[in-house]
């Protein structure tokens, strides 16, 4: 045996050779340093907590971070952050999967053998810049760079719009397909219409009384579940109202639908049709304490009960009760979301849940609705929006005929994410220029030619304005928890250095020398600010304690009241749900849903989130389509079967769980599996649901309709065991290899 070398002698070699060789990760404000002269806040064998934000997903929950000898060990959720008040869900605490993930980029590279030949060579980071800036000066019009960003942290977003307003492109493209199910467009646009501002409203579910949600997957996935599962045990707790009451009405019994007091499993797109249904016996019988509710009347004039009943196979006398318990109360609240809007009626769905708010007088209202207020400085003002389909099929139509000459891609996987129909694949193939900055070989990254890989979350700063937010205006901080593990470079960073090299008015509007510069500047903005929860007497100090509680955020709680400006002035009409595939060769209704372990197929190549079970069939590792027992027998198929799915679109395979809490005219699959790219743990497992996905019919213009796909489904005469739980050691473990 050699002889042994010390973890010292080790982290001092390590050093020396990373010198040697050029390779010294780029850092700003913390200096590679071998332990010999540890940081100012390191000793030895002693933990330090870095208080940052958790980038899972979008809901922005604040996090600390636990760091021994410069090693990130554990997340927690910080406990004074006023959105998620020291909870953390799955996601959140697997981060650290994230960060030492083994199939990280290590540094730039090109892609050698070509697009898709997976033949990657290192660059340096000023070829790779040089690259960049070159393209960028020979671009013939500046309209054909394009950007596509999947919900990026606010200080990044701030930054790209910036720098693409001054060299004079147009704005980046934000989507992500976590969002997308979210319906978080659909939910700005509802704000829009009925408050006339587009920030997503704020739903007090902890101090309602009885709460009826319509599709929106509360406690696992949708919005800001974690905020959420802390306001509904509240809700369910509460001292003074007694214990809250809530209903669920989607097809498929969620982990939500099963925390409920009553899961209502209405067909699917039927959600708007009973809200205004609800609506319409409220009003006519003068329910509740609100008074009379002869100023709505005419919302609901053409409002059929008989009629509804029938669509949503719920007796009249079924829907009076529901709505008598909704009404019947003090804080009664209406939720729209999440599934309800991936169908083709979902605007008119989501106006008629509003509208049981509005004609309970719940706006403004303790336990009813609120608008978030903006976080009172400039900088702040404008956080990422969310495109809609209509700007991603432009984009892709730009990049089909040639117009984009430069595409930037950053936080997003379009080609895994997005339905195949678009066509993204085919589209970049036109692009003569793809740049990536994925710290992952994804299936985009897979067809760039230069990937740019950005620090992990736990290696780079930033901040998000938090939306939909709690009751008052978060600034979620991001810091670096620990230096860089490899030699990535922070796209923040790459926009500005860009910038600099561009000069000219370019580089005298972001003028910055780094991120952590433009951080702190735009901090400064709120130092003195009244409402702020810290105060200090300089800006630097202001700064210092912005990094210690991981944000900033109001001392108190401020709800705003919306205005129903918008409120329709004639009578309300949710139309019948439209669907792709007729109903006698594709019978069943597909309901894709966002995986609470994997999400929209960011967390599948995390192996602590392929473990963990599904909270309602125990199933991991792999794809499985869910049927109810009604009609597995009927197809004679059984547990762990394998079939082939069928849309009018495209097919894929999958195994069975045979699940009572799911209509028998719908089946329903995660999302997240099946990628052909994304590292060891995510590749070649499962199938991706999306590839299923058909447009929506074309009446219905560009909406991402991702309820309206029809299937059937045929064994194709194998068994493949899921490894659930309950078989933790047995029968299909081999599955997850
Ligand atoms: S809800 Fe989202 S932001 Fe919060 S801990 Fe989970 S993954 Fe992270």
């Amino acid at each position: 045996m050699g002889k042994e070398i010390s973890r010292r002698t080790f982290l001092k070699v390590a050093a020396g050779a990373a010198t040697a060789s050029g390779l010294i990760p780029q850092v700003r404000r913390i200096a590679l340093e071998p332990f010999v002269r540890p940081p100012e806040e390191e000793l030895p064998g002693r933990a330090t907590w870095f208080a940052s934000t958790c980038r899972q997903c979008p809901a922005g929950c604040g996090i600390i971070v636990r760091v021994i000898n410069g090693r990130a060990r554990k997340i927690e959720g910080n406990p004074n952050h006023p959105l998620n008040h020291g909870k953390l869900c799955a996601r959140g605490q697997a981060g650290l999967q994230v960060l030492y993930n083994p199939d990280r980029l290590h540094n730039a590279v090109r892609q050698s053998g070509g697009r898709g030949s997976r033949i990657f060579s290192p660059i340096p980071w000023s070829e790779a810049l040089d690259e960049l800036t070159a393209a960028l000066q020979s671009l013939r019009d500046p309209q054909a760079l394009a950007v596509l960003a999947g919900q990026p942290s606010d200080h990044l977003y701030t930054i790209l719009a910036s720098f693409l307003e001054v060299v004079g492109a147009p704005p980046a493209v934000i989507f992500d397909l976590h969002t997308a199910l979210d319906g978080r467009a659909e939910c700005a646009s509802l704000s829009s219409r009925w408050f006339g501002e587009h920030q997503l409203p704020i739903y007090d579910l902890a101090h309602a009384q009885v709460v009826f949600s319509f599709g929106a997957n509360l406690l696992e996935t949708w919005m800001s579940p974690v905020a959420q599962s802390v306001a509904y045990g509240q809700m369910r707790q509460s001292r003074l109202g007694g214990r809250g009451v809530f209903v669920q009405f989607e097809p498929r019994l969620s982990a939500t639908g099963a925390s409920a007091d009553e899961w209502i499993p209405v067909p699917p797109g039927t959600e708007g049709i009973i809200a205004l249904a609800l609506g319409r016996i409220i009003v006519e019988e003068n329910l509740g304490r609100a008074g009379k509710h002869s100023d709505h009347a005419h919302l609901y004039r053409n409002v059929s009960v008989a009629d509804a009943a029938q669509a949503c196979g719920l007796p009249v006398e079924e829907l009076r009760r529901l709505a008598h318990l909704f009404a019947e109360t003090d804080r009664p609240l209406a939720i729209p979301g999440g599934q309800l809007t991936g169908h083709t009626n979902s605007k008119q769905a989501m106006d008629a849940v509003m509208a049981l708010n509005v004609i309970m007088r719940r706006l403004g209202r303790h336990g009813g609705v609120f608008t978030p207020q903006p976080v009172p400085a400039e900088r702040f003002a404008s956080p990422a929006p969310t495109s809609n389909l209509t700007e991603i099929l432009d984009l892709v139509e730009r990049m089909r005929s040639g117009d984009i000459e430069i595409f930037l891609i950053h936080g997003a996987n379009p080609i895994y994410e997005l339905p195949a129909w678009v066509g993204f694949k085919e589209a970049l193939e036109e692009v003569p220029l793809v740049i990536s900055f994925s710290p992952f070989v994804d299936e985009t990254a897979v067809q760039a030619d230069l990937i740019l890989p950005d620090h992990t979350y736990l290696e780079g700063w930033g901040y998000q304005v938090v939306s939909p937010g709690a009751d008052r205006p978060i600034i979620s901080g991001q810091q670096p928890v620990t230096q860089p593990l490899h030699d990535t470079r922070s796209t923040a960073d790459i926009l500005l250095s860009l910038a600099s090299r561009l000069g000219g008015a370019v580089a005298r509007a972001l003028p910055w020398e780094d991120e952590a510069g433009f951080l702190e500047e735009s901090s400064a903005q709120l130092h003195d600010n009244s409402i702020s929860t810290y105060d200090a007497r300089t800006p630097a100090g202001f700064w210092s304690l912005w990094r210690q509680h991981g944000g900033w955020w109001s001392k108190r709680a401020i709800k705003r009241e919306p205005e129903a400006v918008g409120m329709p002035k004639g009578a309300m009409a949710v139309p019948a749900a439209a669907f792709q595939g007729d109903k006698g060769t594709y019978p069943f209704h597909l309901m894709p849903y966002s995986s609470l372990t994997l999400s929209d197929g960011r967390g599948a190549n995390q192996p602590w989130l392929q473990e963990a079970p599904d909270p309602m069939t125990t199933a991991r590792w792999n794809t499985w389509i869910e049927i109810n027992p009604e009609s597995a027998r009927s197809l004679a198929i059984k547990d762990n079967d394998m079939v082939r799915v069928t849309s009018a679109y495209g097919s894929l395979q999958a195994a069975v769980v045979v699940y009572p809490g799911i209509r028998p005219d719908t089946v329903a699959i995660p999302t997240g599996q099946g990628h052909s790219d994304y590292g060891r743990f995510a590749t070649t497992r499962g199938a991706n649901v999306m590839d299923l996905l058909t447009p929506s019919p074309a009446e219905q213009g560009n909406k991402f309709a991702f309820c309206a796909t029809r299937v059937r489904i045929e064994k194709v005469g194998q068994v493949k065991p899921l490894a659930r739980l309950e078989d933790l050691d047995g029968e299909g473990r081999e599955s997850i290899r």
